[in-house]
Formats: C-alpha cells, sequence, structure tokens
C-alpha cells in the first residue's frame, strides 16, 4: 500500500470552559463516547487553549495543587508562558515554542498556572495540553520532567515550511523528547504555498490541531483555524498543503491496545488501579507540594 490518509472527520472546536482560573479551554479529547476512548491512543487527552487576551493581574491565574498517575502531560505554549511546579521536586517556565513534558507515572502533585511577569502584563494566551498514556508496564514507572524549549525540537527544513519535531524522527532528524512508545509529535509551519509530506505507519493514530492559518489534505479539503483533524488508519503517507500559512501541530502514535479505566487525574488499566490511585493519593503517597 502506497497511498494517503483521507481524513475521518474534523471537529470544530467544543464551546470553551476553564480548568482553574488561568486555562480557557476546547476540550477536544477524549471523544464523547465510551468506545472513542481508545480512538487516538496513546493520546487520550487534548485541551486547546486558543488565542486569548488575559487581562493583567497580581495572582498569577492557573490551577492549584492536584494528583496524576498512569500516563504523561504534555504543555505546548503558542502565546504566553507557563509555569509548573510538582512534588518531584520538577520546576519550569515555559514560553512560546517550548514545552513541558512531565512523566506522572507512578504520581505526583503538580500545579500549573500562568508565569509571575506574563500574569502582571497580561496579554496573548495559547496553549495545548495533551495527555498521552503509558503502556500498562510503565505506568507506575518514577515520575520525571522533560523541558523541551524551543532550541532542542529538531528542525527540518521543507518546501516553504519547516518541521519542528519534538518526539519521534522526521527525515532522519530526532525529537529530543523520551516516550514510552512510538509517537510522532511535530509542529508544522508552512507559509503560503508551503508543502508538508510525511510517511507513517498505517497502523499508527494520526490526527493534527490546526493552530494558526488553514491548510488542506491531498483531496483538497480544508481544515480552518482552532479545528482537529482526525484521519483514518487507510493509508502510509499524510499530506498538508497551505495557500495562507499555517502551524499544525501533528500527533501521530503507536495504539497501546490496553484496557483504559480513566477517573479525574487518573489513567490507569482497571478500576481496581483507579481504587489504589485514591487511596495511594489519600495516603500521601504523592509527595507533597505547597499550594
Ligand atoms: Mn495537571
Amino acid at each position: 500500500m502506497n497511498n494517503f490518509r483521507t481524513i475521518e472527520k474534523i471537529i470544530s472546536p467544543p464551546a470553551p470552559h476553564m480548568v482553574g482560573d488561568g486555562f480557557r479551554v476546547h476540550h477536544f479529547l477524549p471523544l464523547d463516547t465510551d468506545e472513542t476512548l481508545q480512538r487516538l491512543s496513546p493520546f487520550f487527552l487534548l485541551d486547546y487553549g486558543s488565542k486569548f487576551e488575559f487581562t493583567p493581574s497580581d495572582h498569577p491565574r492557573g490551577v492549584g495543587v492536584h494528583p496524576h498517575r498512569g500516563f504523561e502531560t504534555v504543555t505546548i505554549a503558542f502565546k504566553g508562558k507557563i509555569a509548573h511546579h510538582d512534588s518531584a521536586g520538577n520546576h519550569g517556565i515555559i514560553g512560546e515554542g517550548d514545552i513541558q513534558w512531565m512523566t506522572a507515572g507512578s504520581g505526583v502533585l503538580h500545579k500549573e498556572y500562568h508565569e509571575e511577569e506574563f500574569s502582571k502584563k497580561g496579554g496573548l494566551f495559547q496553549m495545548v495540553q495533551l495527555w498521552i498514556n503509558l503502556p500498562a508496564k510503565f505506568k507506575m514507572t518514577a515520575p520525571q520532567y522533560q523541558e523541551i524549549t524551543a532550541a532542542k525540537k529538531g528542525i527540518v527544513p521543507i518546501h516553504h515550511g519547516k518541521v519542528e519535531i519534538i518526539a519521534g524522527e522526521y527525515q532522519g532528524v530526532k525529537g529530543p523528547a523520551h516516550t514510552f512508545s512510538p509517537i510522532e509529535l511535530y509542529i508544522i509551519k508552512l507559509e503560503p504555498g508551503g508543502l508538508f509530506e510525511t510517511e507513517l505507519p498505517t497502523d499508527f493514530s494520526a490526527s493534527a490541531l490546526m493552530i494558526e492559518g488553514s491548510a488542506n489534505d491531498q483531496n483538497n479539503n480544508t481544515i480552518p483555524q482552532d479545528h482537529l483533524v482526525i484521519f483514518k488508519d487507510d493509508g502510509n503517507k499524510l499530506k498538508f498543503e497551505s495557500t495562507n500559512g499555517s502551524t499544525i501541530l501533528l500527533m501521530a502514535g503507536q495504539p497501546l491496545h490496553e484496557p483504559i479505566a480513566a477517573y479525574g487525574p487518573f489513567l490507569m488499566n482497571t478500576e481496581q488501579e483507579i481504587r489504589q490511585a485514591f487511596e495511594d493519593f489519600r495516603h500521601g503517597k504523592f509527595g507533597y507540594l505547597e499550594d
């Protein structure tokens, strides 16, 4: 087989809601029926903060201390600055083009909020948070934190554009992120007339979020700004063309094919493991983090 994937659906941004008081997000994933929890495995959750102007604030907006277990949170800043603290002792501030890659694994407490100086000045804010599921055998791995600054990303020039590789490999250039299952995560920047093509294993899930501008697939279907496109598993290639320029977040990965038990901040394989997570949280086994 040697053909381009076709589009399964293009999803309009759902009405935004606030996570804490700092993250105004469109909750794209999981899709709203049980059978689709698996659809884009290993990607489980996608919250997208489309461009929004925050007024100045002396109190950094955000979300207070909360636990996670069994997966990774990946936060990508497109506009504004985001800070993070966790109970494993990691702390980071990311700005435009930077990524926080936090492996919750066996469990951390963390807090996420607007960086202090950005809060004081206010301004345009745009971000993505992904929850990437961990294979069962790595769910209880030790927590870790990868700070992927813009400069660490792999860069490949393409026809009127470039590909920034966060994870995986494109044309021999690797992304810096360590992952626990095969993942291709790129930011594709196309100028007017730009063209992106890649080969992708047919069994990988594939979706893309249109961060800026719009782009077309090989059949000239347009994916508008702030929309999510889900591709069918019907080909080994993928293509975007842009007439007016675009920024695209491409998310592809090998599905885990394992049961999912999801509840609130925990993402496990069984209900028993979810109960255990709550019990361990209550008994302080996720460590301590000051509010
Ligand atoms: Mn969190």
